[in-house]
């Protein structure tokens, strides 16, 4: 088992790290799941918390198209319907979607209840479960209602995985990938010299966590240097909107590898460097098809990063580094 110290919570990673949290001093306790975490994951959380298995169970769709206020009235309405109080829990057992969503409700039921973290994808282990941030997808944009606020816990199971496709464990990479390139030289280094199947899961996962909760911790309302967690993110949004809108979307990883191609050609690496990026990428993770620039470009005018109307980009330094606030105009890109 291993511990990772992140502000007011602590992170739990390993075989142990779903017993890691008391549970016993909540009034109430409901476990948010979608169809796939409830068939595969709830099951092994109540085995090995016996406390857990009168839990409120509140099952949503799963999927970026339901990360919605439509589901947030939902949620809200059970644990109002089932009488939760401000000393009642949820535990967010799922993808990134699930933590978003879950940690959003439980942020604003009653002004805020207590939410415990269980990631059960790669991305949320490895990013989206740790930093503070939750939120909705809004009229077609991405996480355009939200909040800051930190989970009472963070339990990852390392084992979830086994469940998961290999196309959803290949897209959760790519925040793995992006912490490597903007702050870890040495596990960039590690990545491209292990052949996927041979990755330690546990180990990338912790090292991984460590990046993400050293930068939150620097800077945990964004305002400097957890910019930088945004390396991809500009277009990777704005890719991942466009297929929203279209009605295919596509998983937020996959639209992610394309925003660090494009951003890494934007950043003042050598070309040498950029070329490795691109061929890691190409030869590992099958990707849908890059829209055409100008197809992004409405996306991108609502970026929430963007600054007297020029977008802002968090670009390499290089590998291992990364700057931010860097401006464009629209005709620039
Ligand atoms: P997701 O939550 O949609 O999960 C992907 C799919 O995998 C879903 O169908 C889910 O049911 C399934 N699944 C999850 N765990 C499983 C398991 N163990 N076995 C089998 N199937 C399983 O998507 P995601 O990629 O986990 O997360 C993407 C979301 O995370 C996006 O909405 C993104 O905006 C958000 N995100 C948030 C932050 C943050 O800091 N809050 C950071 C990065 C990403």
């Amino acid at each position: 088992m291993r511990t990772i110290k992140a502000s007011s919570y602590l992170v739990n990673i390993g075989e142990n790290a779903l017993s890691q949290f008391d549970f016993s001093s909540y009034s109430k306790i409901s476990i948010i799941v979608d169809e796939n975490t409830s068939r595969l994951c709830l099951k092994i959380l109540i085995k090995k918390n016996c406390l857990l298995k009168d839990s409120l169970i509140i099952k949503i769709k799963s999927g970026e198209e339901y990360k919605t206020i439509k589901t947030c009235l939902s949620i809200w309405k059970q644990l109002t319907e089932n009488n939760f109080d401000r000393d009642s829990l949820l535990i967010n057992l799922g993808g990134g979607v699930i933590g978003d969503i879950g940690g959003f409700c439980a942020s604003t039921y009653k002004r805020g209840i207590d939410f415990v973290q269980i990631p059960t994808s790669l991305l949320a282990m490895t990013d989206a479960s740790v930093g503070g941030k939750s939120g909705i997808d809004f009229i077609g944009f991405k996480n355009q209602i939200g909040i800051f606020n930190n989970p009472k816990s963070v339990l990852i199971y390392p084992a979830f995985l086994n469940t998961l496709s290999d196309k959803k464990l290949k897209s959760g990479f790519a925040e793995v990938l992006k912490h490597a390139l903007i702050a870890n030289i040495k596990l960039w280094k590690k990545l491209k010299s292990t052949h996927f199947d041979k990755l330690d899961w546990e180990e990338i996962i912790y090292t991984s966590v460590e990046i993400k909760k050293s930068i939150v911790q620097s800077d945990p309302l964004e305002k400097g240097d957890r910019k930088k967690l945004n390396f991809g993110h500009t277009f990777g949004h704005a890719i991942e909107s466009y297929y929203l809108e279209k009605k295919k979307p596509i998983l937020h990883g996959d639209a992610i590898f394309m925003g660090i191609l494009l951003e890494s050609e934007m950043s003042n690496i050598t070309a040498i460097e950029k070329i490795e990026i691109k061929k890691f990428i190409l030869a590992n993770f099958d990707l849908p098809n890059l829209p055409a620039k100008k197809e992004l470009i409405k996306f991108i005018k609502n970026d929430k990063k963007n600054k007297d109307c020029k977008i802002s980009f968090s670009l390499l330094k290089n590998i291992g580094d990364c700057t931010t606030n860097n401006l464009f105009q629209l005709d620039e890109l």
